[in-house]
């Protein structure tokens, strides 16, 4: 249900709530100068980086340059949208939110909902029972033989559906739950004359939660080998196939704490990974990765690592899956199991070390895949060559980094013994050019520029000397675009008199990005004692920087009007040159009187 909340409101919550005691109900923290430390719940870290100030009501860590305000620490953590975490502040305090009453649909569908989970809650401890009662004695073998332990069948509550065509199904009757809706959850089907039978017969059952741990389908393996493997609940108003990951409601403590998960594409495969102890490892439902997958994974992390059989099945779905990353942003990596393992074989005869240390040694899959389509094919002949260009050319073209798609570019052009021009034109007409010189990685962290940080930390931390940097006029000059977008929304806000604690502009700038480098600004900037001080001497040096740019621009005026021998514009433009290189000195004179005690 979205409910919009009034501003005011907004303001009554984050005032009563102290980001310190929120926080720590999450991470521990200890006092440290007048700021709290603790280790980050964002990366993995032995040295506490993440920090916590009470005095502005904002953390940042320092470690992976995450931070914000209360409401922001929420939405990262239990993976909230805005208007949940500020609902949960308000309940954590007491503090009545307006509501609107939901709609009779949405009522009713929460209400549909409601029923569905509860019926297959009902339905998950009826084959739980059965697996632990004495017909389950052929299932519990089975298990036993797939070297499940009990604490595994237990946690992941795995079942069994017994040969009988009616066994849920007299259950179900038997508890008076709705055959309609158990049917729509595909637990039953109906028969011949109209009557109703089991779907899932004579199978191991894995039940499939959602990150919040509600049951929302179900995932069966045959115990004979006639009829399908593999069946899964057929999709449902709570559970949709091609956008579920069996395990993640288990996995997300340690994808949290790892900041990076395994991806399998089989049942026993995750089940065994987590029984040794990896247990960030989530699995596909059966079917080839999807958009919606790798979406949902990214909510938790951006670290994946793909862990298919090692056969050609398997190399080839995690090569076909690999477009689908790009897009999203993320470059996974691929672990190699040796040849004829999967997952599930490999942990109970090599156990966790071995496969962390496979997880070590795992290679970016762009990587796999650019070595794979070389080898395929034969560069001897100008075909072979053509092909290994125009297979590797799409995945180049989804590198969003820069240096990366270069290296490769550099790779391909090297081992296929052709100009690196060639790959970079098709890459031009496949619509994506890369560029010639290696430029800055996307996502690179600012602050390679001291003087526009400073600016940044003073406007942040003494906003009352906002106007002296508007009337500096060096704000539209600003070499780095995040600074500079970040010091013209200060100016705005200021204009408008919005509220300019740290904690407020967090509400206000919308970029998470942006969010980060705020926080890491304020933080850094909080032992700046002269801020007067630091605002003239920063605003000196960039304008110092903004003449010497002119000075060079002018210099080569100079020297084109000397070639073309043209003596009025040599004079036009020494005399600017003049005028530039006096305005520098004049600068520095003011810095240094600025400096002077
Ligand atoms: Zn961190």
């Amino acid at each position: 249900m979205s409910v919009s909340i009034p501003d005011d409101k907004i303001a009554e919550i984050k005032g009563a709530c102290n980001i310190v005691h929120l926080i720590s109900e999450y991470v521990p923290l200890k006092k440290y100068g007048v700021n709290y430390r603790g280790l980050c719940p964002f990366h993995a870290e032995n040295e506490p980086s993440f920090t916590v100030s009470e005095a502005k009501q904002i953390f940042h860590c320092f470690g992976c340059n995450t931070g914000g305000n209360a409401f922001t620490f929420l939405m990262k953590f239990e993976h909230l949208a805005f208007p949940e975490a500020v609902k949960k502040v308000a309940q954590k305090y007491g503090i009545a939110l307006p509501s609107r009453e939901p709609t009779p649909r949405e009522k009713q569908i929460a209400g549909e909902k409601d029923g569905l989970f509860a019926l297959n809650e009902l339905a998950a401890s009826y084959y739980s029972a059965l697996l632990n009662a004495g017909e389950g004695k052929t299932a519990r073998a089975y298990l036993a033989e797939r070297r499940m332990t009990p604490e595994t069948i237990r946690s992941f509550k795995l079942g069994y559906a017994s040969p009988a065509w009616d066994g849920l199904l007299l259950h179900l009757k038997a508890k008076r739950a709705s055959l309609e809706a158990a049917h729509r959850l595909g637990l039953i089907k109906r028969g011949k004359n109209n009557g109703w039978y089991d779907g899932f017969r004579n199978r191991i059952i894995f039940p499939i939660a959602d990150y919040n741990g509600r049951i929302i389908g179900f995932s069966s393996r045959a115990l004979e080998q006639d009829g399908a493997k593999y069946i899964n609940s057929s999709d449902s108003l709570i559970y949709k196939k091609s956008a579920s990951l069996f395990g993640l409601n288990t996995a997300l403590p340690s994808i949290r704490k790892e900041d990076m998960a395994v991806l399998v594409e089989g049942n026993f495969d995750l089940v065994s990974l987590h029984q040794h102890g990896i247990t960030n490892a989530v699995a596909t439902l059966g079917t080839a990765l999807t958009d919606s997958h790798i979406k949902l994974l990214k909510r938790f992390t951006g670290s994946i690592v793909i862990a298919f059989d090692s056969d050609d099945a398997g190399r080839k779905a995690a090569m076909k899956s690999l477009p689908l990353f790009l897009q999203n942003g993320i470059s996974p990596r691929m672990l190699e199991l040796p040849a004829g393992a999967d997952p599930d074989s490999f942990i109970h005869r090599e156990k966790e070390a071995a496969f962390r240390g496979l997880i070590e040694k795992s290679l970016p899959l762009v990587q796999c895949f650019i070595t794979r389509a070389l080898k395929h094919r034969n560069p001897a002949n100008v075909g072979g060559t053509l092909a290994a260009i125009r297979e590797t050319v799409p995945v180049l073209s989804l590198l969003k980094d820069d240096t990366e798609r270069n290296l490769y570019i550099q790779r391909v052009s090297q081992d296929l013994n052709v100009p690196e021009q060639i790959i970079r034109a098709e890459l031009a007409a496949s619509g994506r050019p890369a560029p010639h010189a290696a430029g800055p990685a996307a996502g690179m962290p600012v602050g390679r520029n001291r003087a526009e940080e400073l600016l940044l930390q003073v406007m942040l931390l003494h906003p009352d000397l906002i106007p002296r940097v508007r009337e500096a006029q060096i704000l539209q000059d600003l070499k780095e675009p995040e600074l500079k977008r970040i010091a013209l929304c200060l100016v705005e806000l200021f204009d408008a008199r919005r509220p300019m604690e740290a904690d407020s502009l967090m509400n206000g700038v919308q970029d998470g990005d942006l969010k980060n480098i705020i926080s890491g600004l304020i933080m850094k900037g909080e032992c700046i004692t002269d801020p007067l001080k630091a605002l003239t001497g920063s605003i000196q040096k960039l304008k110092t920087a903004q003449i010497e740019r002119e000075i060079k621009l002018v210099n080569n005026q100079i020297r084109e009007a000397e070639a073309g021998n043209d003596v009025s514009a040599i004079q036009h433009f020494l005399t600017c040159k003049q005028q530039l290189l006096e305005q520098k000195k004049a600068c520095a004179a003011d810095r240094a009187s600025v400096l002077l005690p």
